[in-house]
């Protein structure tokens, strides 16, 4: 009986010591993925102690009196969006444009001797504004990267966190309110003022950058709901350069959001003869109407704006009001 028993337990260790190699096996063999998601949900946490770090409690008062120049480049990357500001020692990037432009982005931010960057904004996670952003990532060291608290299943996402891992860093969450310093100039995280959103394009991370007396508003590709809340929670969007959201299509600009902007000058980084058929008869029409110039890269090229606090100038003359679309 004793004998029998002690068998039955050799049998029952063994099963045990089956599964448990199975399970091995299988942790094994996925290791990937966990790795992979464990990378996902580390980079997508909020990083709060790098937040505090950056917030600027100085005081929010508008510091009128600034030295030297701010330069803003709204490069021209086909149907994309890539921004590059700098003043003084102080360099920033918002989007890095499709995958597609990766060598002629990188080539331009040679040119223009970049070697750091204090913040780079990936404004969300659509292509056409993170394609080449690891590239970037890759070739560059930087402090601060802002990233919309949304996830994306496709490769290009995947490979951005990727790199964001490779140089140990993780996402800011942009938390609307929050200021943060660029040399003398400033910026403040305007937009998402929700956690979700049917567009993805709504996730869009919007700021509005002030040197001196001049501000500048980027609107990533933000929709009419984005811009809605914005003017609901009596944010101030007033600005002297508007970066129009998504490209110039009926689905951003309306006229609530463009009237309290109240630019005096517009940009638009849409690629020529593009097949979404931006920008739109609708928004070129309000531009027009309200005679806003506006400066284009899809008929200006890259487009170099600098304010030195007090006027704004650009190295080309504007564009047309030309259309593709209703
Ligand atoms: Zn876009």
């Amino acid at each position: 009986m004793a004998r029998r028993k002690k068998i039955k337990n050799n049998s029952t260790v063994q099963v045990i010591i089956g599964i448990i190699a199975f399970i091995f096996i299988m942790i094994i063999g996925n290791n990937h993925d966990l790795d992979l998601l464990e990378s996902l949900k580390q980079a997508t946490e909020v990083d709060s102690l790098e937040k505090v770090e950056n917030v600027d409690n100085t005081d929010k008062q508008t510091t009128t009196s600034v030295n030297g120049n701010l330069i803003i480049d709204y490069i021209d990357v086909g149907q994309g969006d890539s921004i590059l500001i700098r003043q003084g020692e102080a360099t920033m990037l918002i989007d890095g444009g499709t995958s597609e432009c990766k060598d002629d982005l990188l080539d331009f931010l040679e040119a223009e001797k970049v070697d750091k960057f204090e913040y780079i904004i990936g404004t969300h996670p659509h292509e056409d504004h993170i394609g080449s952003l690891d590239d970037v990532v890759n070739s560059y060291d930087f402090d601060t990267i802002l990233f919309p608290k949304v996830t994306s299943t496709t490769k290009t996402f995947e490979n951005l966190v990727l790199a964001v891992q490779n140089k140990e860093k993780k996402f800011t969450t942009p938390v609307v309110g929050t200021e943060y310093s660029l040399g003398e100039a400033k910026f403040e995280i305007l937009a998402p003022n929700s956690s979700k959103y049917t567009s993805t394009n709504d996730y869009s991370i919007v700021i509005k950058l002030t040197y001196g007396k001049n501000t500048f508003l980027f609107t990533g590709d933000a929709e009419s709901l984005s811009e809605s809340e914005m003017l609901d929670k009596n944010i101030d969007v007033s600005a002297d350069v508007l970066k129009l959201g998504h490209h110039g299509s009926t689905t951003s600009t309306s006229m609530n959001f463009l009237e309290a902007v109240s630019p005096k000058y517009a940009v638009i980084s849409v690629g020529k003869d593009n097949s979404y058929k931006h920008p739109t008869k609708t928004t070129m029409n309000k531009l027009e109407d309200m005679e806003v110039p506006v400066y284009r890269t899809d008929e200006q090229g890259t487009i170099e704006c600098i304010s030195d606090g007090l006027n704004i100038t650009f190295n080309v003359e504007p564009g047309t009001y030309a259309y593709m679309n209703e």
